[in-house]
């Protein structure tokens, strides 16, 4: 009687990385600066997030791109205990929030170093910010 191998631990796959297009890189630089920044309207004015061509109030293709404070507000928040991709699993569960940034859009990320007994709708949060390698820098909320 011969025994069973045990099967090798599965791969653990790559970490999802963003792919900054023409109108995302702007804000992707700001995030490896420390800077968070918001594309902003050139013909109505209006804030938006996240980055794309058109403004979706006026249709304008014109905007620019202006740094915006850090902190917001809990809106709400979900813990991950399933992540959609396995890289993320060695780290479930793991909280993700969406935050009403004073900036006046809508942001969500992962929300680190707080207990989810401790979260409240409403509660200040601030930006915080994860370099992943030399290109790339990942947003994150963690207690303001
Ligand atoms: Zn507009």
């Amino acid at each position: 009687m011969s025994a069973t191998p045990i099967p090798a631990a599965p791969p653990v796959p790559e970490r999802p990385m963003p792919a900054p297009t023409r109108e995302s890189k702007p804000y992707w630089d700001g995030l490896r600066e420390g800077r968070f920044m918001l594309q902003h309207c050139a013909a109505c004015g209006k804030v938006r997030h996240y980055p794309r061509p058109v403004c979706p109030h006026c249709f304008s293709m014109e905007s620019s791109f202006k740094e915006a404070p850090q902190g917001g507000t809990v809106h709400t928040w979900t813990v991950c205990h399933h992540p959609f991709n396995f890289f993320f699993k060695q780290q479930a569960p793991y909280i993700v929030a969406l935050v009403d940034m004073d900036a006046g859009v809508r942001v969500n990320a992962p929300l680190r170093g707080m207990a989810e007994k401790d979260l409240k709708i409403g509660q200040r949060v601030k930006l915080a910010f994860e370099p992943v390698d030399a290109d790339v820098t990942l947003p994150f909320f963690t207690a303001a």
